[in-house]
């Protein structure tokens, strides 16, 4: 019997499956699975605040890309993380105790809420809006809560302040410049962000931080050092993101925060590729890594490193700065798009 290549995907967001994708028409025999460690098939993270708000149903969170893997040959495995990756046999060992053994890899993990120091002695009383999982847990809750506290307030945490503002909840939130991971916001564009944040019914809090968080009979009590006291329903956490690699540690891939890779997005061993969020791409013009963020990002990445992978040698376009209009500020990013519809095309 012939030995066929099995090409496999750890991860189910824009840079895995992009990848699979192609991976598929360069390659019409290769095995190709996609793990995830989420319940759902393939969605659309930017539209979980809409979901949040029923302004859409969950089919339309959906990436509607399942019929065509099922015709594509591409297999999907749901709710299975993987624990740890073994380079020498070339084996994932997964959190349910099965071994998958790869031919080549791509590891496409994304990234998952960062949490600052001031708050990880409060970290079990904070909710995140990252995932589909994140959000189904909270969903019913959040529409029974009246009252909001958001640290932080990064792009995802100034969307989410929107929604709150058009479901009527009471919002406070204490904005740290560093929330926007890897970027610090300067003086001047924290006064901007504020005074164009005073449209929302909101408290804004700045140059302040957390004193405590005291959970008692259903509800919290938020301190400020400066002596803000403020009793609310939920609290909430929105300081950038943070890869996604703890399977990869001790693996023998070379990390930093995230999985090291090459301008090919190569990692240091031949047969495994690393995209998207959990990725630091070398820029070889300013000689260092930048971390990539944004939707339209992963997709290009996940193209790019499945074309590297079978051969080909495509240089990831050095990561674009664009500006992103925040309520109004101008906020530069790389590459965080509106996003409208994914294809498979
Ligand atoms: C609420 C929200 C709104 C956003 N809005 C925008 C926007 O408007 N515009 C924009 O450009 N970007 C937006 N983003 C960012 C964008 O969604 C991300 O940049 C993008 O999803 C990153 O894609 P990715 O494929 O690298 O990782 P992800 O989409 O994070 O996918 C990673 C996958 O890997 C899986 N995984 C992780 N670890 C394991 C493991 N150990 N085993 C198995 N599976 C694992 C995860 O479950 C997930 O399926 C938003 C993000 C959020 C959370």
């Amino acid at each position: 019997m012939p030995f066929n290549d099995h090409y496999v995907i750890i991860g189910n967001g824009p840079a895995g499956n992009h990848a699979a994708i192609t991976l598929r028409k360069k390659d019409k025999e290769a095995r190709i699975t996609i793990i995830s460690d989420e319940c759902v098939p393939y969605y659309y993270k930017p539209k979980l605040t809409d979901f949040i708000a029923d302004e859409i149903p969950k089919e339309d969170l959906m990436v509607d890309f399942l019929d065509s893997y099922k015709a594509k040959d591409i297999r999907i495995r749901l709710g299975q993380e993987v624990e740890r990756i073994d380079m020498e046999s070339k084996t994932l060992f997964l959190q349910h105790m099965e071994n998958i053994n790869y031919s080549k890899l791509i590891i496409a993990s994304g990234s998952r809420a960062r949490v600052l120091p001031p708050m990880f002695c409060y970290a079990n009383h904070l909710k995140f809006v990252t995932s589909y999982t994140d959000v189904m847990e909270i969903k019913e809750e959040i529409k029974k809560a009246n009252d909001f506290f958001i640290f932080g307030g990064d792009l995802v945490g100034f969307k989410f302040l929107r929604l709150l503002n058009s479901m009527g909840k009471t919002v406070t939130i204490l904005i740290y410049p560093n929330a926007f991971w890897p970027y610090n916001l300067t003086d001047d564009m924290l006064t901007q962000i504020t005074e164009s944040l005073s449209k929302f019914n909101a408290d804004i809090i700045v140059k302040d931080d957390i004193q405590s968080i005291d959970r008692q009979n259903g509800s919290y009590t938020v301190k400020t050092r400066k002596g803000i006291e403020k009793i609310v329903d939920m609290v909430f956490s929105f300081n950038g993101l943070r890869p996604n690699v703890d399977f990869a540690k001790r693996s023998g891939i070379d990390m930093d925060h995230g999985i090291l890779v090459n301008e090919y997005l190569k990692t240091n061993v031949d047969s495994i590729y690393a995209c998207g969020s959990c990725a630091q791409i070398y820029n070889p013009t300013i000689k260092s890594y930048t971390t990539s963020i944004g939707w339209p990002n992963a997709v290009v990445q996940g193209e790019v490193a499945a074309f590297n992978l079978l051969g080909d040698h495509k240089i990831i376009e050095s990561v674009g700065r664009k500006y992103f209009d925040l309520e109004g500020v101008k906020i530069k990013t790389t590459w965080w798009e509106e996003i409208e519809k994914d294809t498979d095309e």
